[in-house]
């Protein structure tokens, strides 16, 4: 994987408590325990150098250093049994043939002690991790994993101490993962040579993606003396200049202990760790020289100005508008910590929700769809930027856009920032410190990455409210403290770059041209003999990729390992004012409140489904009562931790052609502001505001924005609903609210002139899912705080109780099913009941302005409670791990692909940034052939139930405890029948599900590709083509 890192703040959002025990226990608890530690300890080799209590993340922070290599070490001890390794290396390549990211994927193709191919997908199969994954970043290369488990913890480490630091590296894995001169067809010595290799593929897919592009681009010209000129993940046209040891000496060179960082965080005792790393590792090194720093980039001393091309996006709301022009500015080092923090704080009070000056200065005018791919403070690279600036933007518009960022830096340096803006994001911090997520330790790793890559102190960074203090203080001495940053940062700024981005119609053309002549200059440069021994490395590869794979080397778990019974989650059903149901769920949620609430849709007219969306989109962003817009979103950060609205299709449990439909409302706040919570819920259903065109113009220009945005990223999941449209209800609905249709939807309501038609359907909709009939809640929250919630929810229901109206819902087909079936108080949610349902067969190819595919099949099979269910969710992920990931990922060279079981009962088969699109669709039949015939071990099904069981047994946060119950349905019980089907589940019972549910003749299909122009489909009458 490649990825560019977010700032700060973004990474902020997720540093947030993780665990189910999360009091701040005195005794023997983890962090306590690590107090005992004192500087100068000497442990298996390495020396403690400093120990710091973080009372606030409710830790203690070790740091080590290796005696023998220099390795460094952070130890972050925490009552969470979530426990986290991470080894990161400094990479600081000098070219863009990617080496750093081909050596991320070819460590993982098999090391000296577990000699077998991509020990990660195999350990899947073989552990409960809660994560494994690896990234490769401007400057460094991680590689982190999780795990509830202590046995899997020592399993999972010395799969990857060894992946890393003794992996095999050979010629053919290089080849397969980076980039190969092939045959098209690898039998046949007379079809065309053409470039080949995993990379490749990837970072072609990646740079079709048009935000990812610019923000390659950016970076790389306002850093333009060092490593961040070139691309770590691989210019597509570069790659191929790659050799082989090229690949070996940069492994030699750079994942060295002497260049590694290791994290680990949790529960588990420091010295196993400490202990396990040195023996199978670092005692085998010596200290060397890595020379990885990076220099300081120097200072221009004028502004500087380009500009580069794209590919033009078919999907953009309007193709007049498709530049993106934006002024990043460099700033100072990142391990300055306490700097770092003042200018993350700065870039969100300049940029951040409608009362910011650059929201008000750009996004309102219209100019643009909204802001730039890259926007605001990065903190990534050694030193930090600061970039602002729209995409969706007319060419002629480009010198008023940059007089607008001139003139609002002006404004800012002259006026400030209001008193009550800085108070919300003080608020915002204090409720990110507070939430707990599930996974704490890996927001943790990735916060302090960077900064601790440049040698910034990690314990610094973790230390945030130490940070708060010295702001608020600051901020005392000095009224005039941010725009003094302001004034230095920006208008005194010479390193700057302005950077616009138009559409060219030939881009594509020129691309593949540019890759034609480069394979063609490779070509001429072959001897026959160098043709012949090509032919034969590709048939050597085909050979080895259809091997079965031995992963007997690896170490596993044992389905013995896994928890037999599930822990039982008791939640209060009871009811409010005018019947709502609610179900309280008491949880350590640290002085936090979440709330929801579900609103059925049954009384909505079939002709405003497509609109649910939009609406749930815009109803927090209006203004409500006698708030507008802008003054809603100052309370909203101001008291609480954000609302939304989300559209909901569940499928139910025991019925295909059944399910509920609704928008489910979502909110948190601190105990000390539940009635302002409530009062702004009020004010939502009584009074919203609708009729601001221009408001309403904005948001809808930015959804669709994002929308078309997210196809590149995504575009497995909009061919799977896609596909699965025609198959159930609840799948049509899923395509409406989410899928292509949504898509276009959202793009026509952009291209529209006039939004009055849009304003008068709002208050419609809002008439039929406001209102409290129909609706149930729900609270999580501490016990102590149950009784003053429930007395402030009374309330909120009274409030909005009063524009209740008795509606009929518009289907007659409504089923009633209690909320918990083991309780009879009568107390209900209303399904849609579509007995007369006719499933077809659908083929749907949507042409998209990139050039790889996206491709899914659907097959309609069995609801939840079936007892065929739990075979056909073992048979998807046996299928994906023993043979599809070999036919779609290594054969195909598409980056990934599978099958998977899908809650409302549909199977479904997919791939990811594929360069095959029909072909794809024959392995996915093959792949049923393969079930069908059995050629599995025991083996191949315990790993396959593992895989399984560590998806249902993922870590859930206090917030969201209790959810499968009140949204679906499910009780405890029926996930404990579940488990024990799925531990049940025999060799006869896979070989059947797939006879009876997947073979041809048996089965009701749909299929849909995403891809570029493709000659076989059209000329094919049985695919519809969009
Ligand atoms: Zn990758």
């Amino acid at each position: 994987m490649f990825r560019q890192t977010k700032s700060v703040l973004q990474k902020l959002r997720y540093l947030s408590f993780s665990g189910q025990k999360c009091t701040w226990r005195l005794k023997s608890s983890s962090a306590e325990r690590a107090l005992q530690y004192h500087p100068g300890l000497k442990i298996h080799g390495f020396t403690v150098k400093e120990v710091v209590a973080v009372p606030d993340l409710f830790l203690t922070a070790v740091k080590l250093t290796h005696d023998k290599t220099g390795a460094q070490y952070l130890h972050a001890a925490r009552d969470d049994s979530n426990n986290l390794f991470s080894v990161q290396f400094r990479t600081t390549p000098m070219d863009s043939t990617g080496v750093p990211h081909i050596l991320e994927h070819t460590v993982l193709c098999g090391s000296e002690k577990y000699p077998c191919r991509d020990p990660f997908f195999k350990m899947l199969n073989r552990s409960l991790s809660t994560f494994m994954n690896a990234f490769t970043a401007s400057d460094y290369t991680m590689y982190p994993f999780s795990t509830q488990n202590g046995k899997d913890f020592q399993n999972l480490l010395s799969v990857y101490l060894d992946a890393v630091f003794f992996p095999c590296l050979r010629e053919q894995d290089f080849w397969q993962e980076g980039w190969r001169l092939e045959n098209e067809n690898p039998t046949d010595p007379n079809s065309p040579l053409v470039f080949k290799g995993v990379v490749f593929n990837e970072m072609k897919g990646a740079f079709s993606d048009n935000e990812r592009l610019y923000a390659q681009h950016l970076q790389n010209k306002l850093y333009p003396d060092h490593t961040y000129s070139v691309v770590s993940g691989g210019e597509p046209l570069s790659i191929p200049d790659l050799t082989w040891q090229q690949l070996r000496q940069f492994h030699a060179t750079h994942y060295h202990p002497s260049n590694a960082r290791f994290f680990t965080y949790g529960d588990l005792p420091l010295e196993q760790h400490l202990k396990q790393i040195e023996e199978e590792a670092l005692s085998k090194f010596e200290c060397i020289n890595p020379n990885t720093e990076v220099p300081p980039q120097p200072h221009w001393n004028s502004p500087r100005e380009d500009h580069v091309t794209c590919s033009p996006d078919a999907l953009a709301p309007d193709p007049a508008r498709q530049n993106t022009l934006c002024v990043s500015y460099l700033l100072g080092d990142i391990t300055d910590t306490f700097e770092g923090f003042t200018l993350s704080l700065l870039s969100s009070l300049m940029i951040s929700g409608p009362n910011s000056p650059f929201y008000k200065a750009l996004i309102e005018p219209k100019i643009g769809t909204d802001f730039s791919s890259v926007v605001g403070y990065d903190g990534s690279t050694k030193e930090a930027s600061f970039s602002i600036g729209l995409q969706g933007m007319a060419e002629e518009d480009t010198e008023r856009v940059k007089q607008i960022i001139n003139q609002t830096i002006n404004d800012i340096i002259e006026n400030g920032f209001e008193e009550e803006r800085i108070e919300a994001l003080l608020h915002k911090i204090e409720i990110q410190m507070k939430h707990q997520s599930t996974n704490f330790g890996l927001s943790l790793a990735s916060y302090i990455a960077s900064s601790w890559n440049h040698d910034g102190d990690p314990i610094q960074l973790l230390q945030i409210s130490d940070s708060v203090a010295k702001f608020k203080q600051a901020l005392v001495e000095n009224p005039r403290f941010l725009q003094d940053k302001v004034k230095h940062y920006f208008k005194e700024n010479t390193h700057r770059l302005t950077l616009s981005m138009s559409p060219d119609e030939a881009y594509l053309e020129k691309q593949a041209e540019a890759e034609e002549e480069k394979l063609q200059e490779k070509i001429r440069a072959l001897s026959d003999s160098d043709r012949k021994e090509i032919y034969e490395k590709g048939l050597d590869l085909l050979a080895a990729q259809s091997k079965t794979q031995d992963a007997s080397c690896l170490p596993a778990l044992k389905v013995s390992d896994i928890e037999p019974t599930i822990p039982i989650t008791p939640v209060q059903i009871s009811t409010a004012a005018g019947g709502v149901p609610v179900q309280y769920c008491e949880q350590p949620t640290n002085g936090l409140v979440y709330f929801r609430a579900m609103c059925s849709l049954n009384t909505l007219p079939e002709d405003l489904r497509l609109y649910v969306p939009l609406f749930c989109n815009v109803i927090t962003r209006m203004g409500c009562g006698g708030l507008d817009y802008r003054q809603q979103a100052q309370q909203m950060e101001l008291r609480t931790g954000g609302m939304s609205v989300s559209t909901q299709v569940i499928p139910d449990s025991t019925q295909l052609d059944m399910y509920e439909q609704g928008v489910l409302l979502f909110s948190s706040c601190l105990e000390r502001n539940l009635p302002h919570m409530f009062q702004l819920w009020s004010d939502i259903f009584n009074s919203p505001h609708f009729d601001d065109e221009e408001r309403l113009r904005v948001l809808v220009m930015m959804s669709a924005q994002e929308l078309a945005n997210g196809i590149s990223y995504s575009g497995h999941m909009y061919a799977m609903t896609r596909s699965g449209r025609h198959l159930t209800p609840a799948g049509d609905l899923q395509e409406t609210f989410g899928g292509m249709e949504q898509v276009k939807f959202m793009k026509r309501i952009a291209e529209m002139s006039d939004l009055s038609q849009v304003i008068r359907t709002l208050p419609r909709i809002k008439k039929h899912l406001l209102n409290p009939d129909n609706m149930r809640c729900a609270v999580n929250t501490t016990p102590q705080k149950v009784s003053d919630t429930a007395a402030q929810l009374e309330t909120f229901i009274k409030d909005v109780s009063e524009s209740r109206k008795e509606r009929k819902p518009v289907r007659p087909n409504v089923v009633e099913r209690p909320l918990d079936p083991l309780d009879n108080s009568g107390l209900s949610r209303k399904l849609i009941c579509e007995q007369n349902f006719q499933p077809c067969q659908m083929k749907t190819f949507f042409q998209m302005p990139f050039p790889v595919n996206f491709v899914s099949e659907s097959i309609r099979t069995v609801p939840f409670s079936h007892e065929d269910y739990a075979s056909l969710g073992i048979l998807a992920r046996l299928m994906t791990a023993k043979f599809l990931h070999g036919e779609i990922r290594e054969k195909g060279g598409a980056y990934g692909g599978g099958a998977r079981m899908g809650g409302g009962g549909l199977f479904s088969f997919y791939s990811y940034r594929d360069p095959n699109s029909v072909q794809t669709l024959s392995a996915f039949r093959k792949g049923v052939d393969w079930a069908k015939s059995g050629e599995f071990t025991q083996q191949d099904i315990d790993e396959a139930k593992l895989s399984v069981f560590s998806a249902v047994d993922s870590p859930v946060a206090p917030a969201d405890k209790g959810m499968g119950l009140f949204l679906s349905g499910v009780t405890d019980e029926m996930k404990q029948s579940h488990r024990e089907r799925l531990f049940s589940v025999t060799h006869k019972n896979l070989v059947d599900v797939a006879n009876r549910y997947l073979s041809v003749g048996q089965r009701t299909c749909g299929v849909a590709i995403l891809g570029p122009e493709n000659e076989m489909i059209k000329k094919d009458p049985s695919w519809v083509v969009k």
